[in-house]
């Protein structure tokens, strides 16, 4: 399989895409086509892992990676990626549950693909790849995970001082020698700042074999895939009926994947984005007109973006936004509602949702309810709660359970090493910890 930008530059191999995160002509890498799949091609595959299989086989042909795709894919499905049933006054849906792993949401499975791709492609021991990874929360403590403890690897995450929670913090300064979480006098925009001047000088770019690992690599979107196939077969088997998938959505990175899924042939129904008060896909959808816009601050955090990237593959791959919306919902949940959502799904689940799944329930209840009971929905839950436990304790009036992986996390120590917003500042404390 052969791989192009977004704005036509390549074909580049599988291996060289994953590599480059971004393609060289500012374009966002997608394969030359999508394989398309019938349902007999996954008979017999039941669990993850066999669908993964079949499903990313014809994405690994050509690629270094073909012979080793089944230790590929049983490292990064390493947790449960389960559905849960819920029944509420509204009825019945399914919960998929993408917060198993080890930082607790769904960012876990992207990071884990590409950490045991990149290992593979370019660990090295006497010269180690150095991942650089600018982050406002979960991102680079699912890439820290990710990595930790791989040969040949090095991950530097630079986070903002005080604008992360207390537990991201801790998610983001527990790991092994090969992480260093630096602390930046700053805001996350400095952070970004500091990585971008870092790959900006060659000399030093050369020395530590700088990358970056960005949320637009297709190592992100093609794992993501995975659990959308295997949730869609498995209601499709047990019903009859192709489920619709109700997503909460920043960056577009996780609906994406599921319309690339749909797209390839799986028995996906409806889709729907559930954004927060950013407004700028729905604005897109409702005037046709795109206008990415700066972030607004919302209660589900890592949705704060006013422009999408991945927009620019949605197009790529479906067209513009008369197209668009003939085949997407979209609905943007304000921060008054996410709350409303959050009490009620404790009350009729009996158990937590995070505010950035709070965008999907609200979002299915308010569905007319002929579609609510004609179709079956997923509702996607990307998060778990107890990451967000200062949001949704207050609001629940309980402590939310940790779960045993965020709780073993938390008992590690934790180092950061403070850090000035300046490059010369970044290179000494490089210098210090890796030589
Ligand atoms: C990143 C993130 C999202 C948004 O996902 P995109 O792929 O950026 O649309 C939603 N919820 C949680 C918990 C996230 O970490």
């Amino acid at each position: 399989m052969r791989y192009f930008s977004t704005r036509g530059a390549g074909p580049v191999s599988l291996d060289d895409a994953l590599r480059q995160g971004l393609a060289d002509d500012g374009g966002l890498f997608l394969p030359e086509r999508l394989p398309r799949f019938s349902i007999e091609d996954f008979t017999g595959c039941d669990s993850v892992q066999d669908v993964a299989a079949v499903l990313l086989e014809p994405f690994f042909s050509a690629s270094a990676l073909e012979a080793e795709l089944a230790q590929v894919i049983a490292e990064t499905f390493r947790f449960e990626l389960p559905l849960t049933r819920i029944d509420a006054a509204d009825g019945t849906a399914d919960l998929l549950e993408l917060y198993h792993g080890p930082t607790a949401a769904f960012k876990d499975v992207g990071a884990g693909f590409l950490a045991a791709c990149l290992t593979r492609l370019e660990g090295d021991p006497d010269a180690p790849l150095t991942i650089l990874v600018a982050t406002s929360g979960d991102t680079g403590g699912a890439v820290a995970a990710a990595f930790d403890g791989r040969p040949g690897m090095r991950v530097v995450v630079l986070f903002p001082e005080g604008r992360v929670s207390a537990r991201q913090e801790h998610q983001l300064t527990c790991w092994g020698d090969n992480v260093l979480s630096l602390r930046v006098s700053g805001a996350f925009d400095d952070c970004q700042a500091l990585v971008k001047a870092a790959l900006g000088e060659p000399g030093l770019t050369a020395h530590y074999r700088f990358s970056s690992a960005n949320s637009i690599n297709i190592g992100r979107l093609l794992p993501q895939s995975i659990y959308y196939a295997h949730a869609s077969l498995k209601v499709y088997r047990e019903r009859g009926q192709q489920p619709g998938f109700i997503i909460p959505t920043g960056n577009l990175g996780n609906a994406l994947a599921c319309i690339m899924a749909r797209e390839m042939g799986l028995p996906i129904g409806p889709v729907i984005l559930s954004t927060n008060a950013n407004r700028t896909i729905s604005d897109y959808f409702d005037t046709l007109e795109w206008l990415p816009r700066a972030s607004l601050e919302t209660l589900a955090s890592a949705m704060d973006v006013g422009n999408p990237s991945n927009m620019e593959r949605l197009r790529h791959l479906l067209g513009d936004a008369e197209t668009l919306r003939e085949r997407i919902g979209v609905l943007s949940v304000p921060d008054e509602a996410i709350r409303e959502a959050l009490r009620r799904d404790f009350s009729e689940f009996g158990f937590a949702t995070c505010p950035h799944t709070a965008t999907a329930t609200y979002t299915w209840r308010k569905l007319d309810p002929a579609l609510r009971g004609d179709e079956h929905w997923v509702l996607v839950a990307t998060a778990h709660p107890a990451k967000f436990e200062t949001v949704v304790e207050p609001l629940i009036g309980q402590t939310v359970p940790l779960p045993a992986e965020l709780a073993e996390i938390l008992t590690r120590p934790s180092r950061a090493v403070d850090v000035e917003p300046e490059l010369d500042a970044f290179v000494a404390r490089l210098r210090e910890h890796f030589a």
